[in-house]
């Protein structure tokens, strides 16, 4: 028997933004998403760098 949390059901919540499977935009690889905004599996969060708000930079690479 699934007994539904009343708690983590929100009016104001998204109706996609519910734990579901998503892919990955990086290794498009299907995989439990927490929500809409959890785009990127854990595997290439832990692997890649993956820092919400930090964009990629690179290693002195280019400069100017
Ligand atoms: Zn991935």
């Amino acid at each position: 028997m699934t007994t539904p949390h009343p708690d983590n059901v929100s009016p104001a919540r998204s109706p996609r933004d519910v734990p579901t499977q998503r892919a990955c935009l990086r290794c498009k690889v299907p995989f439990q998403s927490e929500g809409f905004g959890e785009r990127v599996c854990p595997r290439c969060k832990g692997s890649a760098i993956w820092k919400s708000g930090s964009p990629p930079r690179g290693d002195g690479g280019r400069q100017r």
